[in-house]
């Protein structure tokens, strides 16, 4: 009954931390592009948790993937190996074209292993001295929750209040290129960076920005490294954003999609001199890399290892654009993305007043800072969804 998702609501307001804004759908149940809500209305999910679902909601072989290994083994700590870490870091590797992994949980977590590491290897590589290497981010990142995180955050709802912030971090603007140049100094361990910004809109730098940083870190033998939590994992029609600008990071972060939208996991995965730094005692996670999550994350390899999710993000992206294109002018003002990730920006409402129209109309997603409304469709969505999803965005603006 429709009092009931009244009482949802009224339960999570009433008992849980008031940290989110959601729209007040209540989802029961949800299959591929689709979801039902308590009262068994359908919604087409065009946010696929922000990137997390990439291959739909419990799609056979995620799921298939986590019964088999439900019935096996869950976990063992990292005090003693199991049967699926191994060949997970070696298949994780191979997709990446990467050396050496490093499994943790959440995505916050793998951007902390990553600062982490990458402090370690420019105090015991490079030679800057102890506890002073810096790490150069950009304006309107986000990289998640942590206190040392929202320490390099630009964004005021993030930061204010909870401080005392962690030092070692220098902003400079996103896609130029020689402001970071500038920022470098002989304590520079690394960069880190989003390739397409995904929190401040799905923004894509620049064209040559993203190699200007590679360069400009070679030069200096500073880490790239690229956070591709939201943007990776054929999210924008290639298996990493960067990809589409032939540049290769030393470190790749990766979260979200990686658990299938199953479980969390999380990783860091790089160069071997540099996440060979690491030693034990230094660094872990109790349920990172934990057999359940290794055995979703092998199963997420093999559908990214066919490209065929990468392929249909191309494709079906391109389609998403072209109809969002369309609106400019008519209640929008531009679309930004790659692939099926868009950012539009709208002109005659706010990002929230369009997602609860929408909602109204059976489709899902999500504002992102005031005017932007972001859509991220599961990978599985097919032309004719999109349609529905664009067309009811055009009602709702006219
Ligand atoms: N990095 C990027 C680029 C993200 O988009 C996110 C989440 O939105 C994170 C890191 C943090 O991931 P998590 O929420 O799993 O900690």
């Amino acid at each position: 009954t429709a009092a009931s998702a009244q009482q949802h609501v009224d339960l999570a307001d009433q008992w849980s931390t008031h940290n989110y804004h959601p729209l007040p759908v209540v989802v029961a149940e949800a299959d591929g592009a689709w979801v039902t809500d308590v009262r068994g209305k359908r919604y087409l999910d065009l946010l696929a948790g922000y990137s997390a679902l990439n291959f739909g909601h419990r799609h056979p072989a995620l799921v298939g993937a986590a019964v088999e290994q439900l019935g096996r083994l869950t976990l063992t700590s990292r005090a003693f190996h199991h049967d699926q870490f191994g060949p997970f870091c070696q298949e994780l590797a191979e997709l990446t074209g990467t050396e050496m992994v490093l499994t943790m949980n959440t995505g916050a977590e793998a951007v902390e292993s990553a600062i982490k590491v990458a402090r370690k290897w420019a105090h015991q590589v490079k030679g800057v001295p102890v506890d002073t290497a810096e790490i150069i981010v950009v304006g309107d990142n986000f990289h998640g929750r942590t206190t040392t995180i929202i320490s390099f955050s630009t964004d005021p709802d993030a930061r204010t209040g909870f401080g005392p912030f962690t030092p070692g971090f220098t902003v400079v603007p996103f896609g130029d290129a020689a402001a970071l140049a500038a920022a470098i100094t002989e304590r520079t361990a690394a960069v880190l960076v989003e390739p397409i910004q995904g929190e401040a809109g799905v923004r894509v730098p620049p064209t040559g920005y993203l190699a200007e940083v590679r360069r400009v870190c070679d030069a200096n033998d500073v880490l790239f490294i690229a956070d591709e939590i939201q943007s990776g994992l054929a999210r924008t029609g290639t298996l990493f954003a960067l990809d589409h600008e032939g540049v290769r990071a030393d470190l790749y972060t990766l979260g979200k999609a990686l658990g299938g939208g199953v479980l969390p996991v999380s990783a860091v995965v790089g160069r071997r001199d540099v996440l060979g730094v690491l030693r034990p005692g230094e660094h872990g996670s109790t349920f990172g890399g934990n057999a359940l999550a290794c055995a979703v994350g092998r199963a997420v390899v093999r559908l990214l290892s066919t490209g065929e999710f990468q392929d249909r993000s191309k494709v079906l992206g391109a389609h998403l654009h072209d109809r969002l294109g369309e609106l400019v002018g008519r209640g929008v003002s531009a679309v930004h993305g790659r692939g099926l990730w868009a950012g539009v920006d709208l002109t005659s409402m706010t990002g929230r007043r369009a997602s609860e129209a929408l909602m109204e109309r059976g489709v899902l997603c999500k504002e992102t800072h005031g005017s932007t409304l972001r859509m991220a469709p599961p990978l599985v969505v097919t032309e004719a969804e999109i349609d529905l999803g664009v067309d009811a965005l055009a009602a709702v603006l006219s």
